[in-house]
């Protein structure tokens, strides 16, 4: 140790009186106090919480923030500190030591501090910490004295070796676990805290050791080298894989550096009226009002998430340490009238004095989120237009998370399937096979494999793997360690504490009791309920038109929005779901969809085949070709009914037919395939004819790129007897059930149109088709003919177009297509994942609308069809419409109303409301 102090104190005076150039203008670093007011972008989150709960005159130990403006400038100029900000940081210092009343380095009342990353967004857990800082051997000589117990001094160095090897000297974390745990078989000991002073001294010595053998240097011991050392450490874990890969996935920017919090230490580990917690202000699974967290008795910092001990309820304070509870209870009400929100706390006890050390706004389930809004309408503490605003609609789209298929989980139960039942810590219900390294969950998901991660407890190297798997389990650690938090963030079903398990990671199995479960084996887990079974368990959506608290924020919603939130719905069965959860209309139904139910496919069939051959002019052709078509007349007859039944008194938009024909006759190559094997097995004649006459029809209907071929109103113009039949059945319909005293709103739509010719003419006839049925009995209901708008040109011309077309709809996934000149496939397929990982593209155009071109299309072509036709419909059908940042464009340019699938629309319905209170503010 000696050796080492000595090289220290050496290296001093070279790094530390080095001629510092003039100190620049820019402020760098500001205490907690001169902090208040300034901006996340520079304290970062968890700086600028320590400054307005440092001005609301919390107990929060003293300190300062190194700006994330210092972090920007740092890799700016290669990774070297900006010019000015040592020297600040220096009289930060030595302010705060006045403050405390304590110096760094004097072993008879020394200093420690922590040293904190805090990014702007909140990255749990993946940037770094070293805590007491400022220890050295005579540091720790002299606590040992001046508290008189020589444990905690001890047991303060060695955690700061550990955590400054670990972070600053990049000696992988396991390393020291491993000693610790060596140290605890050779005492025959349990826990750490069963471990004595001659212990921890010798642990001291025996992580030292690891130091220098794997980085060939020492632990500096002088406090300032320390620091600086620390706080470089700290701005590069900006970069470090994970935290690079979680930007990633939540598509957070990797320029804004983080900020840097020095912080004067305070001590949970000062024996036993001193601990340290973590605690929501709110349950922040299911948003019911009561502090919702876990204390750890002589523990410090990190110990209560890392799950190495399993930490007890809050509540236990209140019969432990009265007055220290109560004293939490208030701050953290004062923290939730301040912030108007759920806050997530941490906080140390030492010796009966309470200190807080972060606040942020809770991350929380969906269903909290949802219950937590509307219960703080009620208490007066936001308005509903706030409510409205602080749901993420894509939370909504979680309460429609999986749950098991009730029965299956009845019976998995009765089958003695219940392995154990941990803490349900993120909700929603998985299934997969079970993975203990998350490279192989990462491995297996790319094969398209549903995988559970199974681990004792997870940390940031793991969560690779957790975002792989579709659940994660976890033996150790509570509702608020790494991996419960981490799953809720990301939404993902997650059970910890399943201490019954044992995942024996070594040979790469579970253990529960005698049973042993390897890897690969399908294991299903419950986030909400804790439960852990053996085997496959069927998962199903619920009913969330049956959720009060929803249906309580989306009414509020409903009275916010101008967009108006249709569905996509195929069969009455659909167009009731989409009702249920709010759907005011039909945008669009797909006709062809009715023709894909088996026992219609051979009647759609003969159908095209007889048209084709009609075309050269066989008046027997002819016949069959209409026949067939009466035959199909009859059944979507019956199908529009039931969707008008459906949606009675609302709009329903029906697409006319719209795939290449082919696309519902068998494939040449199978067909190729069996008039080879018919000839070659000499089967029978007849049967050979009819295939091979089959397969040359198919070929000679085939063509070079469908997609572009006879396709959408092109078919309905070559074969115009089968827009006139879905017309005649649709309007057949309309005028039965109106009849029935059903209100039916029915909109005819065109696909594919381009050109005003195209639209003309199908109307002109069509037109005439619903004229002969108007001399039924019943009187028709009210109906338009429009165009979707799917083609650039179509987009182009809509002031042509819209001078004959009654509504537009627009199919921007298609308009994607075509503008960008991308087959979806194709581009999912080969080259859309190498666009958006390069940067080529920064937004999937098929996820969220590119409002750059494919917008400029929709904005354009609504403004020149409002020109023309004042007060014409215009909609958007297509994934785009259940797209909350799509929504917001629709709005903002003034779409009557977004059609999406009836899944979604619960989330259209918020983010409609959402678009219309953000474009007034
Ligand atoms: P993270 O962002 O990973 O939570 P933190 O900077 O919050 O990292 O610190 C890690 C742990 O150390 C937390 O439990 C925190 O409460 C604790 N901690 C941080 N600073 C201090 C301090 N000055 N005194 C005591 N504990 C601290
Ligand atoms: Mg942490
Ligand atoms: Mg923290």
């Amino acid at each position: 140790m000696n050796v080492i102090a000595t090289t220290d104190r050496d290296l001093r005076p070279r790094i530390l009186d080095a001629p510092f150039p003039i100190a620049s203008a820019e402020q760098y670093v500001f205490s907690f106090q001169q902090a208040h007011g300034l901006s996340r972008d520079l304290l970062g989150g968890k700086g600028a919480e320590l400054a307005e709960m440092t001005s609301l005159r919390l107990p929060v130990p003293a300190g300062f923030t190194i700006t994330a403006e210092a972090c920007r400038q740092y890799f700016d100029s290669g990774e070297s500190l900006p010019d000015g900000l040592w020297e600040q940081v220096l009289a930060a210092l030595t302010d705060l030591e006045s403050q405390m009343d304590r110096r760094l380095d004097d072993p008879a009342n020394p200093l420690l501090v922590s040293v904190r990353s805090g990014a702007a967004i909140s990255m749990p857990g993946m940037m770094d910490t070293v805590l007491n800082l400022g220890m050295n051997e005579h540091v720790a000589a002299g606590i040992a004295v001046s508290t008189v117990d020589e444990a905690f001094a001890y047991d303060l160095y060695r955690r700061f070796i550990q955590m400054y090897g670990n972070v600053v000297l990049g000696v992988e974390g396991r390393r020291f676990g491993g000693a610790i745990d060596a140290l605890k078989a050779e005492r025959s000991v349990e826990n750490n805290a069963d471990l004595t002073a001659d212990d921890f001294r010798e642990l001291v010595g025996r992580f030292n050791e690891i130091v220098l053998d794997i980085t060939g240097r020492p632990v500096p011991e002088e406090p300032h080298i320390q620091l600086r050392q620390a706080i470089n450490a700290v701005f590069e874990s900006w970069n470090t894989a994970r935290a690079i890969a979680y930007r990633n996935y939540r598509g957070i920017s990797h320029n804004l550096g983080t900020a840097v919090n020095v912080q004067a230490m305070v001590y949970g580990n000062r024996g036993v009226d001193s601990g340290t917690g973590v605690l929501f202000t709110r349950d922040p699974a299911t948003g019911e009002k009561r502090l919702y967290g876990e204390y750890l008795s002589q523990a410090q910092g990190e110990d209560v998430v890392n799950g190495e001990v399993t930490p007890c309820d809050v509540d236990q304070l209140a019969d432990d340490m009265p007055a220290v509870y109560e004293q939490l209870t208030s701050v953290v009400n004062t923290l939730e009238n301040h912030y108007r929100d759920v806050q997530d706390v941490e906080f140390t006890v030492e010796q009966g004095t309470l200190y807080m050390l972060q606040t942020r706004t809770a991350q929380r389930s969906a269903r909290a989120s949802v219950r937590i809004a509307v219960d703080m309408v009620e208490e007066g503490l936001i308005s509903k237009q706030e409510a409205v605003l602080r749901i993420d609609p894509e939370q909504v789209n979680q309460l429609l998370l999986p749950q098991f298929d009730d029965r299956a989980k009845v019976a998995a139960k009765s089958e003695g399937r219940v392995m154990t039942v941990g803490l349900g810590a993120s909700p929603g219900a998985a299934t997969g096979r079970l993975v203990l390294d998350p490279n192989q969950a990462v491995e297996l998901a790319g094969d398209g494999v549903a995988v559970i991660l199974a681990r004792p407890e997870t940390n940031a190297e793991d969560v690779h793997g957790m975002l792989a798997s579709v659940g994660v389990l976890t033996t150790r650690g509570g509702a608020t360690s790494h991996a419960a938090v981490v799953a809720r963030g990301v939404g993902k079903p997650c059970v910890t504490a399943a201490s019954d398990i044992e995942v024996d990671l070594k040979n790469n199995i579970v253990r529960c009791g005698d049973i042993t479960v390897s890897d690969g084996a399908y294991v299903s887990i419950d986030g909400g309920t804790g439960e852990v079974f053996l085997g496959e368990i069927p998962t199903e959506s619920p009913d969330v038109s049956n959720d009060q608290h929803l249906n309580t924020v989306l009414g509020w919603a409903d009275k916010m929005r101008d967009l108006r939130v249709w569905a996509n719905a195929d069969s009455a069965e659909d167009a009731l779901l989409a009702r249920k959860l709010g759907a005011e209309g039909i945008g669009l139904c797909r006709t062809e969809h009715m023709f894909f139910k088996p026992e219609r496919l051979s009647v759609v069939r003969e159908m095209i085949i007889a048209a084709h051959e009609a075309q050269r002019g066989s008046a027997d052709q002819r016949q069959q070709f209409l026949n067939a078509l009466a035959n199909l007349e009859e059944m979507q007859t019956t199908d529009f009914e039931g969707l008008f039944r459906a949606m009675d008194g609302c709009p329903v938009v029906i697409r006319l037919l719209d795939p290449p024909l082919h696309e519902f006759l068998p494939r040449y190559e199978e067909l190729l395939q069996r008039s080879i094997t018919l000839r070659a097995s000499d089967g029978d004649v007849k049967d050979t004819e009819d295939s091979e006459h089959l397969m040359e029809t198919v070929a000679e209907m085939r063509e070079e790129n469908p997609m572009m071929g006879l396709r959408g109103c092109r078919v309905g113009l070559v074969y115009p007897e089968i827009y006139d039949m879905q017309v005649r059945a649709i309007m057949r319909a309309a005028q039965t059930v109106s009849g029935q005293g059903v209100e039916v709103i029915p909109e005819i739509m065109v696909p594919l149109v381009s050109d005003k010719g195209e639209m003309v003419r199908i109307q002109d006839r069509l037109r005439g088709v619903i004229a002969e049925i108007r001399g039924g009995t019943s009187p028709l209901p009210m109906h338009k003919i429009g165009a979707m708008i799917e083609t650039p040109r179509a987009a182009l011309t809509a002031d042509r177009l819209s001078e004959c077309a009654e509504f537009f709809s627009f199919v921007t996934n298609d308009l994607t297509q075509m503008t960008y000149a991308f087959s979806r496939d194709d581009a999912e397929a080969k080259f859309l994942i190498q666009y958006l990982e390069d940067g080529v593209l920064t937004q999937d155009p098929f996820t969220t609308i590119d409002r750059d071109g494919v917008g400029r299309l929709v904005e354009m072509a609504v403004a020149l069809a409002r020109g023309a036709r004042p007060g014409i419909e215009i909609g958007v059908c297509g994934e785009h419409g259940g797209d909350p940042s799509s929504i917001e464009f629709f709005h903002e340019v003034g779409l009557d109303y977004v059609s999406c699938s009836p899944f979604r629309v619960p989330i259209a319905r918020l983010a409609a409301a959402q678009a219309k209170l953000r474009a007034v503010a």
